[in-house]
């Protein structure tokens, strides 16, 4: 008998785990296939909403919480797990953006630097190599980046070395359920008891409740992604311009993202779409055309309505709780969704 089993092992079941372990509970994590390979892995990493102003206050305060603790939680799961996540504040220009008043209204309302370049000749300073088709970016100092592989490794990694058990290709097929009460989960028709159940399932939240009332509205959305072999010092700032971005890795390699595709849980990727992605790469740093593109993939974000997690106990039955839906910001948001799930749980 464990105290509490999460279902999901991505980043958000994760963080979970160590914010449970630290409040004395027993925890033991299940995933259908290995650790953090799905949606965790295949994103981005950028440690900030894309357009943050655009989102609620309840996702800006969890990313308030990830921007001011990431850089110790980083060098904590390096020290625990030996794998460097790659945590890197490189800061994000975003072009051509009309809404500059929301955002400079948004700076101010979170503490955040960010100004506004409006001279080409400034511009190409901070970004050397960037097309001459745009005029104006709004500048993000403060922005940070973690490189997913890594960062789900090492989160893999501590669980092992702070001795909390998981589990992999344990797939959980139901939530037992006796008198509004839970009591456990059934995996490969095993049945496992406990007094708290956590779905931290990512883009499958909604599949594991269904059956049960206030199921929540999470649903599958692809995004993918190519990468491109770059050197070290070719780009250094992330760049978003419309619904496209640059990430620059430490050792050179170049990210491009993502599409928004509502396919349900199709994770193949496509050969217009990488086109897409390639032209719209090139569009904004032309030097990408000459290097290799040496990776194209897909990951299912936990799409839920207005990009808001839901963090809390179920409403109707005792002891399951949800910390899921937080489609295309789980790494910024993890930190502080961990953190509240587990006061919720143990209070
Ligand atoms: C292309 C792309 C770019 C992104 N970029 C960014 C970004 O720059 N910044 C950012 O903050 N976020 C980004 N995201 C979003 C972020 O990756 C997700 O919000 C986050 O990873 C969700 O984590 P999770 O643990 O909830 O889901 P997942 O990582 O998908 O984990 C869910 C886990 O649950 C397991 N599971 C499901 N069903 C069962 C079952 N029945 N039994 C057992 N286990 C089960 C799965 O196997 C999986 O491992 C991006 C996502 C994508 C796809």
């Amino acid at each position: 008998m464990t105290d509490c089993i999460i279902v999901g092992g991505g980043l958000i079941g994760m963080l979970s785990a160590r914010e449970l372990k630290k409040s004395g509970s027993d925890v033991l994590v299940l995933d259908k296939g290995e650790m953090g390979q799905e949606s965790s892995w295949a994103g981005g990493g950028i440690l900030s909403p894309l357009h943050p102003w655009r989102y609620s206050d309840e996702v800006n305060r969890l990313a308030r919480i990830g921007h001011q603790q990431y850089p110790e939680i980083a060098a904590a799961l390096f020290e625990e797990s030996g794998i460097d996540p790659e945590y890197l504040r490189c800061g994000m220009m975003i072009l051509d953006c009309v809404e500059q008043q929301q955002a400079k209204d948004w700076a101010k309302q979170w503490s955040m630097d960010l100004s506004i370049i409006d001279q080409r000749s400034e511009l190409q300073r901070v970004l050397p190599g960037l097309s001459e088709g745009y005029n104006q970016g709004l500048w993000m100092p403060e922005v940070a980046q973690m490189r997913n592989p890594r960062l789900v490794k090492a989160a893999k990694g501590s669980l092992r070395a702070l001795h909390i058990p998981y589990k992999e290709y344990a797939m959980v097929e139901k939530i037992n359920v006796e008198n509004g009460k839970v009591t456990g989960v059934k995996v490969d028709g095993q049945v496992l008891h406990a007094d708290k159940v956590l779905i931290a399932g990512g883009a499958w939240s909604a599949k594991l409740l269904q059956g049960y009332s206030r199921v929540p509205e999470i649903q599958p959305v692809k995004g993918q992604m190519v990468l491109f072999k770059g050197k070290p010092g070719l780009l250094n700032r992330i760049i978003l311009a419309e619904n496209r971005y640059l990430i620059p890795r430490k050792d050179g390699r170049i990210l491009c993202g993502s599409s928004i595709e509502y396919s349900g849980f199709d994770k193949s990727t496509s050969l217009p779409i990488k086109q897409d992605l390639i032209e719209s790469a090139t569009s904004i740093f032309p030097a990408l055309a000459a290097l290799e593109v040496e990776h194209h993939w897909a990951g299912l974000r936990p799409g839920s309505p207005q990009g808001v997690p839901y963090i809390g106990a179920h409403s109707e039955i005792e002891g399951l709780y949800v910390n899921a839906g937080h489609f295309r910001n789980g790494v910024i948001l993890g930190i502080g969704s961990a953190q509240r799930i587990v006061e919720i749980m143990v209070s």
